[in-house]
């Protein structure tokens, strides 16, 4: 599908919708339609009550312009992490951290693209929405979604994604106006993301000028294998010293080479790492620098502060980081901990830092509070306008199940057994347990440990006890 195949307008609506149950997805039978009409109408007095107090009046509601840094982990973004001496990859959402907030523990609940999605545009986790865990890979449509809730109650919606995972397949496009599957353009040279964020501006200083409201999705992937910046851009990154072959090797690093490092029968030393781990750098500053030239058009335009601008990773990337790259069969912080940064003068400004655990469910919330809709019930995460309170942050990644198979295609003679399991996480906020089916266990300090090298699993211990049993609480 192309950037012509629209769907309808989106037809007019009162701006507080009634939210639909989430506990039960399923279609409702003629008989259940009775009783499931008493529960949503008491659901939306309820909901009415709690979202009154923050509603805006129609003219001032914001757009929302939502980007997704694909395969972006927080401890490389410099708007996450500056304390810890890292490059300044991100001066651009610093720049927009500076007057907006930036959540500096913020966790996605999957940990590839298919779930981390679903998450943000339903409020729900993997085990939830479904998409992923026991690989029923479809959203079901009972679930409302961000673009769903806010394409009728008036915003225009369009999603721009250079991922294909984010589309129609697996349902997750469901509810917006327009889809510009931008990955089906195998001609369009790299990086994509100015002529992404072209088509952005274009299309939502269009929606401006005409006097709508829109909601722009964008997903960029930049920083997902291979790491290939411009060379301008990798020369601010990488060792003065690399040479012409070390860097041309790690340009080239990409599945399915990446099997013999995930398998063990190849391990990168510190060297290929340091290379690879500059060059992952240089994608996020490249893709920062372009989101910051189109938050700049915004601004010219006087958008910028008329829009709910939220800026996150869908999931991270292992750099050599547990004997693993890229971002399979891993729910570690290098996966799990992402960047994100929201602004909208007047609900989320002035520079602020949230330190309290935050996770990608917790987006849809926000935004429907911000926009004036009401909060569906039963949602896994909660409002980020609230006040903080401890909270954990869940994960989970379902069986990789045939892929298995293709590692054993690709790489004859292999075993990928240990890969077998799916796995569940929490995060505390100072502890990170991970668990696999087989219940083989990992436990780190984060505090003590960012890095995750340090297992504290096999000496057992009261954490160990204390994280299993949050783990086996679900939620
Ligand atoms: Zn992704």
């Amino acid at each position: 599908m192309g950037e012509g195949d629209l769907i309808p307008e989106p037809r007019a609506a009162p701006v507080v919708r009634a939210p639909r149950r989430l506990s039960a997805p399923r279609r409702l039978s003629a008989r259940a339609v009775g009783f499931a009409a008493a529960v949503v109408g008491a659901a939306v007095l309820a909901a009415f009550a709690a979202g009154a107090a923050c509603r805006r009046s129609a003219a001032s509601l914001p757009n929302v312009l939502l980007i997704v840094m694909d395969t972006t982990r927080a401890d490389r973004c410099s708007v996450m992490d500056a304390a810890t001496g890292i490059p300044p990859t991100t001066p651009r959402l610093s720049q927009l951290a500076a007057t907006g907030v930036r959540f500096t523990d913020a966790w996605t609940p999957g940990g590839w693209t298919a779930p981390a999605h679903a998450s943000l545009f339903t409020g729900l986790r993997p085990d939830r929405h479904k998409v992923d865990v026991g690989r029923r890979m479809f959203l079901d449509e009972s679930v409302p979604t961000m673009a769903g809730e806010l394409g009728p109650a008036g915003w225009r919606t369009a999603c721009f994604t250079n991922n294909e995972l984010v589309g129609a397949d697996l349902g997750l496009v469901r509810g917006f106006e327009r889809w510009d599957g931008l990955f089906l353009d195998a001609a369009r040279p790299y990086p994509w993301c100015d002529a992404t964020h072209a088509k952005v501006l274009d299309w939502a200083l269009g929606v401006h000028r005409a006097g709508g409201r829109f909601f722009a999705f964008v997903n960029d992937m930049e920083p997902h294998l291979p790491y290939t910046p411009p060379e301008d851009v990798a020369a601010r990154f990488l060792p003065p010293d690399a040479t012409p072959e070390e860097i041309a090797e790690a340009r080239a690093f990409d599945f399915p080479k990446t099997l013999p490092v995930m398998l063990g029968t190849q391990v990168l030393t510190a060297r290929q790492r340091t290379i690879l781990t500059a060059l992952y750098d240089a994608e996020i500053a490249t893709l920062d620098a372009s989101i910051g030239r189109m938050l700049d058009t915004l601004a010219q335009e006087g958008v910028l502060d008329e829009t709910l601008v939220i800026v996150c990773g869908d999931h991270g990337e292992n750099l050599g980081d547990h004997g693993l790259v890229e971002h399979r069969f891993s729910l570690h912080r290098s996966i799990r901990r992402v960047p994100l940064v929201m602004r909208l003068p007047g609900r989320l400004d002035g520079g602020r830092t949230v330190a309290s655990v935050v996770s990608l469910e917790d987006v849809l919330p926000t935004v429907f509070q911000l926009c004036g809709i009401a909060i569906p019930p039963g949602l896994d995460g909660v409002s980020l306008l609230g006040p903080a309170a401890a909270r954990d942050a869940f994960g989970s990644q379902g069986p990789p199940g045939e892929f298995l198979d293709r590692m054993r295609a690709l790489v004859p003679g292999c075993d990928p057994s240990r890969f077998a399991s799916s796995l569940r996480a929490v995060y505390d906020g100072r502890f990170d347990y991970v668990r696999d089916e087989t219940g083989r266990e990992e436990l780190y300090d984060v505090a003590l440990d960012p890095a995750e090298e340090r297992d504290l699993a096999p000496a057992g211990g009261a954490e160990l006890t204390r994280m299993r049993s949050k783990l086996s609480g679900g939620r």
